[in-house]
């Protein structure tokens, strides 16, 4: 590959120079970094620098679930997390959503609204009707929502599942094509006259006279403002406020099923959905926190046999099945499940710590980064 002191005069004028705006990484919370930015500072340059060929976290990996909270995971957040955070976190998801939604139109990311199910296991205590009910009010009274989780356990043997006891069900949720959303928001940065490098990874930088530094494996170049929005990987920077946390995600071949729509059982931990004649499924992280905390992308023999069981056992039972495809992703987790949103000096900003929820959750943290500046 060559180095940015071998480019042209023209490679180097149009990449490389006077960039106003450069942002570290181009999954979902970059590209709409980029694309606020855009809508505040229509003439600046803004470069995006992306260390994979194609953007190598979770935004291209992710199950695809348009979520903001299921019952099991926000009542389990609410005995750990202050509760006024809870809700700020939950308002910030139903920002971006709505964000994401105007910004690129139910068409641009095969927006499905099938709504999503929160499974309780034959193991497991069903949620108390003073916790639904207190649920319920919350989003009525904070967000204009009307009963986001009613129970509905009749659909446990109408989608032929296997030793579930209660399901609740919340029809603000839905399903999108993930591979679809990223793609679109890559063609409307490029409408946008936003540029990107890929296959370049950002070492290291520093402020220099007013300006950023930025130090990469082809070089340096350098920018007014630099933005990182590198998620699981930024440890270094918010070494004791976010860890990675990597997920493994499994789905059929093609089968015969009847299932329809978004499901997510053990407070979040395990999730899956159709996507067409498929099925797939991912989580099971809570088996091996300390096997799963990295940002390597391999797969967990332990995670994938457990998921194959419960595709089995719980999800399709009696029904022969193959797996297609297995894959891991790296996503960024903490104590708290707000993002941070910060700037680390004047110059230089970041986002990051989206959790499992970033399809919601990044286009706010994108609009709220671009405000720093
Ligand atoms: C398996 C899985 C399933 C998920 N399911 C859902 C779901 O259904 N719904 C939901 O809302 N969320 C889900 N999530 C979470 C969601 O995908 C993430 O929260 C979101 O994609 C985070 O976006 P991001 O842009 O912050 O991070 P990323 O997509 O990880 O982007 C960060 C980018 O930075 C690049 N980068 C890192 N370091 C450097 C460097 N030094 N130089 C240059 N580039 C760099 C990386 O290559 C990467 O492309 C899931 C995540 C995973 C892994």
């Amino acid at each position: 590959m060559l180095r940015f002191e071998q480019l042209s005069f023209w490679e180097h004028q149009q990449y490389l120079e006077q960039n106003t705006f450069v942002i570290v990484g181009a999954g979902l919370v970059g590209m709409s970094t980029a694309l606020s930015l855009r809508e505040r500072f229509p003439k600046e340059k803004i470069t995006i620098l992306e260390k994979g060929y194609l953007p190598t976290g979770a935004s291209t990996k992710n199950a695809g679930f348009t979520c903001f909270g299921s019952p099991t995971e926000l009542l389990d957040d609410l005995q750990l997390i202050p509760e006024q955070t809870i809700w700020e976190t939950v308002a910030l998801r139903l920002e971006g959503l709505q964000l994401l939604k105007e910004r690129i139109g139910d068409k641009g990311m095969n927006y499905r609204n099938c709504g999503s199910w929160d499974l309780i296991s034959e193991a497991e205590n069903p949620i108390d009707a003073a916790s639904l009910d207190y649920l319920n009010l919350e989003f009525e009274k904070r967000f204009g929502l009307c009963e986001v989780y009613r129970q509905d356990n009749q659909r446990i043997g109408k989608f032929g599942f296997k030793g579930y006891r209660a399901a609740y069900f919340n029809p603000y949720e839905g399903s999108i094509d993930t591979g679809l959303l990223i793609h679109t928001l890559y063609q409307k940065c490029i409408a946008t006259d936003i540029r990107f490098l890929f296959a370049t990874e950002v070492f290291s930088f520093e402020n220099n006279h007013g300006n950023v530094q930025i130090q990469t494996n082809h070089g340096d170049l350098s920018c007014a403002e630099l933005f990182l929005c590198t998620n699981g990987f930024a440890q270094t920077y918010f070494q004791n406020e976010m860890k990675p946390a990597r997920a493994q995600v499994l789905i059929t071949k093609p089968l015969v099923h009847q299932i329809n729509g978004t499901f997510h059982s053990e407070r979040g931990y395990y999730y899956f959905r159709d996507i067409g004649d498929r099925i797939l499924l991912g989580g099971g992280r809570h088996l091996d926190f300390n096997g799963e905390t990295t940002t390597k992308f391999e797969s967990n023999k332990l995670i994938y046999e457990a998921l194959f069981k419960k595709l089995s056992s719980e999800i399709l039972p009696g029904v022969p099945f193959e797996i297609e495809r297995a894959w891991s992703g790296i996503m960024c987790v903490g104590a708290e499940k707000k993002p941070i949103i910060r700037s680390l000096n004047k110059n230089v900003h970041a986002g990051v710590r989206m959790g499992g929820m970033g399809v919601a959750i990044g286009s706010a943290v994108g609009a709220a980064l671009s405000k720093l500046v």
